[in-house]
């Protein structure tokens, strides 16, 4: 097997994305060792059991002494914790890079805690699942994925080239942007979404019309593929409203200047504003099918569960 692109890679967090990263690292050869921390003992204790790396420590400073790269993969609001934890035992020369869902408050917290010397580099691979923890991960999670980049202004082009090839050798595409564009635009992709699937999946908890045997009964008639998304982890999603609060925020202005629209065509029998732009928004999905981010299959979601291998 060739040269690992690192001979030592640190995986600061082992839940659904490090674990993912776990899997891929082995399978590819990108290291020659992983060594690996996660918070609680317990799921250190798992990803050990999991042979998901070389090296498990309860201290994260443990694991990311001698590293040539790290990869801090906790939920966003935990960063800037993570990152004054480790800062003392970085090497000189290592590259450290998140997978945050937020770029600008990752940065924020992160940065002033960078020792010089080592290259900060943030990052997103735009992959996922409802899934958590060092069980959920699969090699395959980044396979024709986007990961973005957020270099700050005088990164070192070197390890940027570096960290880029380490994730098209886990599959991914890579683009760079500033962080501010990145959290615009995750928030109308990813976390608007979200945030609407969890408001749906309330409102029919909190129905007192509807019982909640006819609504999870009746659910393949739409309501279930927003509860994939509503299945998120909490701890996460908790995190990325109260960290890109801003972009979501005008978002959500957007959203609901267009669903009042769509209410009074709704009212007033407007049958042809409501076929125009339901006839626009399915466009969008054949687009997105044929740029290879979704399968065309009409049971989408459930598919990916039962075959990793076909994400
Ligand atoms: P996860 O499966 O819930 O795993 C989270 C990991 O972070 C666990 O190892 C957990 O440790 C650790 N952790 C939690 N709170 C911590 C704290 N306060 N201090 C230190 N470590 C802590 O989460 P994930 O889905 O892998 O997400 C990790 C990051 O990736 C998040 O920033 C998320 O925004 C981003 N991301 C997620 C997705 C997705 O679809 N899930 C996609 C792209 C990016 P213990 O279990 O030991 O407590």
């Amino acid at each position: 097997m060739a040269e690992p692109l690192f001979a030592r890679v640190a995986l600061i967090g082992i839940g659904l994305i490090g674990s993912s990263l776990a899997h891929v690292i082995r399978r590819e050869g990108l290291a020659g060792t992983v060594s690996i921390s996660s918070r609680s003992a317990a799921t250190l204790a798992r990803a050990e059991e999991l042979g998901l790396g070389n090296e498990y420590h309860a201290d994260p400073k443990d694991a990311v002494a001698g590293a040539d790269l790290v990869i801090v993969s906790v939920p966003v609001g935990s960063s800037g914790e993570v990152a004054r934890a480790i800062a003392p035992a970085l090497k000189p020369g290592a590259i450290l890079t998140d997978v945050g869902s937020t770029k600008a408050s990752v940065i924020a917290q992160m940065m002033p805690e960078v020792p010089d010397g080592v290259h900060f580099i943030p990052g997103h691979p735009i992959a996922g699942t409802e899934r958590s923890g060092p069980d959920a991960g699969f090699a395959e999670l980044f396979e024709n994925r986007w990961c973005i980049l957020t270099p700050p202004p005088g990164a070192d082009p070197e390890a940027v080239a570096r960290l880029s090839e380490f994730w098209r050798r886990c599959g991914s595409n890579i683009d760079t942007m500033d962080p501010e564009h990145h959290d615009m635009v995750l928030a109308i992709v990813s976390h608007l979404p979200h945030i609407i699937a969890y408001n749906i999946v309330g409102t029919a908890d909190d129905l007192e019309s509807v019982t909640k045997s006819e609504v999870i009964k009746y659910s393949a008639s739409g309501f279930r593929d927003f509860t994939r998304l509503a299945a998120s982890d909490p701890t996460m999603w908790r995190d990325v409203c109260l960290h890109n609060r801003d972009a979501i925020l005008e978002m959500l202005a957007r959203f609901s200047e267009d669903l009042a629209s769509l209410q009074r065509a709704v009212r007033w029998g407007d049958g042809d504003k409501l076929f125009d732009l339901f006839t626009r928004t399915r466009a969008i999905r054949r687009s997105i099918i044929e740029a290879g981010q979704e399968i065309d299959a009409p049971d989408f979601g459930r598919q990916v569960a039962a075959h990793p291998e076909k994400v």
